[in-house]
């Protein structure tokens, strides 16, 4: 016999997470999560960077950092559980000024949506805060003082922990292996360890969603896409209150991590697919970079055998994919996050919650967001992809 829910969420990173939370904190009490995983994190959530800004380009992404960062200042305390949250920031360095106008135009849209914490900075003040920058080339610059890092696999745990204390259930090993749903909107899902009947089933599965979207019948234009981060080994010659620094001429990027930092950059040449492989070639790629815009780093050591790779879950117009799909009822969908889901995973486990229990949601324009504007061609595109 199948076992039955209010709510069946697929995939238990920190999204699945999040959304757990927030429906049992609204009341919903019977939420299950079905993770195919011994054990949570194994997905993008465990190899992220865990960053977190506010400092996007448009009002939708804004405005779900709005929500999300706030939230991390006070999980601690709410969740009793450290999501890990270090306002230390978030500086891009602009070296043309085509990019201080992109700046600036971000700029403007933030400040005018509310952010506060957000300010222009000269080039000389970026020299100032930063000698041990090269600063020749640099115009200037963004810096938001709460942007900053999360630490995102202690997060997903807070928000689980806090979701069962709610009434959720989590069942690992239970990977989804069929989905059908009847007319009168009833959902049968099949499982490797069971099935579930239920009128709700989210779909939070992260790189993978495009696979448990198909399982419903639904194309769903999200592709998996390999990132590499680089730790380096105790490091202390760059101050370690340092936020996390983008050099705008390649998107070279770092940020203090443990005692030493953790280095990316994102390959333009990386095709899409189920890669999860580090190459060692990338280290001598991501060094190359660092040491241009950060001369002292060409003494850093890096170990190979401590780097990784994971999967950015893309969608054509680096937007999130939430709510639900039209002609497949009670399936919505909480995909997409284009390497953005650790930051926005308290605003999606809001935003997701408020359309499956009220049908509709304050914090966004969810119409935005919805999947029917792939086939409609009502794009958003997000250009301050990291
Ligand atoms: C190198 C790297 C750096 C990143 N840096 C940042 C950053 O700085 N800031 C930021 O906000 N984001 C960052 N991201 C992106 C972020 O990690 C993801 O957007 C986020 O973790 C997505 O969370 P999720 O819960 O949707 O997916 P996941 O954490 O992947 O969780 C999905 C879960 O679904 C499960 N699953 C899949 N299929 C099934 C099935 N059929 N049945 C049951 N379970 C299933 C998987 O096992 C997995 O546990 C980074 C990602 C990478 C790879």
């Amino acid at each position: 016999m199948a076992e039955t829910a209010d709510v069946v969420i697929i995939g238990g990173g920190i999204v699945g997470s999040s959304i757990a939370y927030h429906l049992t904190a609204a009341g919903c009490r019977n939420v299950v999560v079905l993770e195919r995983e011994t054990h949570q994190g194994k997905g993008s959530t465990g190899k992220s960077m865990g960053g977190v800004r506010a400092q996007f380009s448009t009002a939708v992404n804004i405005r779900m950092s709005l929500y999300s960062i706030p939230f991390y200042a006070q999980f601690d305390e709410a969740m009793g559980y450290p999501a890990g949250y270090r306002g230390q920031g978030y500086l891009f360095v602009a070296t043309k000024d085509a990019h201080m106008n992109y700046l600036r135009a971000n700029y403007e849209r933030q400040i005018g949506l509310g952010l506060k914490t957000v300010r222009l900075v000269s080039g000389d003040e970026i020299r100032s805060m930063f000698p041990l920058l090269r600063g020749d080339d640099i115009v200037g610059g963004s810096f938001c003082s709460t942007d900053g890092f999360v630490d995102p696999n202690s997060a997903m745990v807070g928000f689980m922990n806090r979701a069962r204390e709610q009434g959720a259930t989590l069942l690992r090993e239970c990977e989804v292996t069929g989905i059908s749903i009847d007319h009168d909107g009833v959902s049968v899902i099949e499982t490797t360890r069971g099935t579930f009947s239920t009128r709700t089933v989210v779909n939070a599965a992260g790189a993978w969603a495009a696979q448990v979207a198909k399982l419903a019948g639904i194309d769903l234009p999200v592709e998996p896409l390999r990132r590499m981060l680089v730790p380096t080994e105790p490091f202390d010659q760059f101050p370690h209150t340092a936020p996390m620094i983008i050099d705008m001429t390649n998107g070279f990027h770092f940020r203090p991590e443990s005692l030493g930092f953790l280095l990316a950059w994102n390959d333009p040449e990386e095709t899409p697919g189920y890669k999860t492989n580090f190459e060692p070639a990338f280290v001598e790629k991501v060094l190359t970079r660092a040491a241009d815009r950060v001369p002292c780093f060409e003494n850093l050591a890096v170990n190979p055998k401590r780097a990784w790779a994971g999967l950015y879950e893309m969608t054509p117009d680096h937007h999130p994919v939430l709510g639900p799909v039209a002609g497949v009822p009670g399936f919505f969908l909480a995909n997409g996050f284009s390497g953005h889901g650790v930051m926005h995973a308290p605003a999606t486990g809001k935003i997701v919650s408020d359309l499956i229990l009220k049908g509709s949601t304050d914090l966004i324009d969810a119409s935005l967001l919805g999947f029917d504007r792939f086939a409609s061609g009502k794009l958003i595109e997000e250009t301050a992809v990291l």
